[in-house]
């Protein structure tokens, strides 16, 4: 479906900064065509890795394609981030506002971590090109790879943003990022947290404000987004800026028991 979308754009709408913009872009993609065929062998390995990185969230375009026709049909009118935060799995993400992507003040930085990364903001925010016809099927598939990342990278920052905490609060009063699961926890909705600020060192966990651990998130689907798109911060400023929300401490602790007798401890 994402695919597709790519392909399927082949009208240049915008004004002439667009036009600038995605000519410029080009030109940088010709000119590291010409030189490396596409890639050297150096980004080669670094992009497989990512896709390899990303593996299921492919598998998740899949999934999602065969199961929904419908937004498939519609996938024009969706723009990307709304597609994409409605990935099976991807619920943990909340949608960024495209003016805060189009800030670069908020990008700074994110073009030398992100390989394409002209080509995957451009996919981000929906800006029409025609390089469908120019990239072959491996270089879309980086490409979206890249959009990917690129998302993450912004949406760690966004909600650290005043507007995107609020957003993520939202997500939160619907448990989005879903339930402690120890038993006296009762169900605490948990939030999303990184174990790193570096992004494919570890996968995302859920932070229970209860119990102030940490456990793997239940869908498999969440269980392969990477923690840095979350980061390592986000939760802990969220139950500062919203301090009514953080729940008692948990007192009650598990005792195990043999034939009703507590154990004696070595
Ligand atoms: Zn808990």
């Amino acid at each position: 479906m994402h695919r597709d979308r790519g392909v399927s754009k082949t009208e240049i709408v915008g004004g002439p900064l667009d036009r600038k913009r995605i000519n410029d872009a080009l030109d940088k993609h010709l000119e590291k065509s010409s030189t490396s065929r596409g890639l050297n062998g150096k980004d080669k390995s670094k992009q497989l890795d990512h896709t390899a990185n990303n593996k299921c969230s492919d598998e998740e375009y899949e999934t999602d394609s065969e199961e929904s026709d419908v937004s498939g049909s519609d996938g024009d009118d969706t723009s990307w981030i709304s597609w994409f935060c409605n990935l099976r799995g991807n619920e943990v993400f909340c949608e960024v506002d495209d003016e805060y992507i189009q800030d670069d003040f908020n990008l700074c930085g994110l073009s030398s971590q992100v390989p394409y990364y002209d080509y995957a903001l451009d996919l981000i925010l929906d800006v029409e090109s025609s390089h469908g016809d120019i990239f072959t099927e491996e270089q879309n598939e980086l490409v979206e790879s890249a959009a990917e990342m690129l998302y993450g990278l912004i949406h760690v920052r966004y909600v650290l943003a005043a507007k995107g905490m609020a957003t993520m609060l939202e997500k939160y009063k619907n448990y989005d990022f879903g339930r402690c699961p120890r038993v006296y926890c009762c169900g605490q909705p948990c939030l999303p947290v990184g174990q790193s600020d570096i992004p494919r060192s570890s996968t995302v966990k859920i932070y229970c404000p209860k119990c102030e651990d940490i456990y793997y998130p239940r869908s498999k689907y969440q269980g392969n987004i990477d923690g840095a798109y979350f980061g390592t911060t986000f939760p802990h400023l969220f139950l500062m800026t919203y301090g009514h929300l953080r729940p008692q401490k948990a007192i009650q602790n598990y005792v195990p028991r043999v034939f009703g007798f507590k154990l004696n401890k070595p």
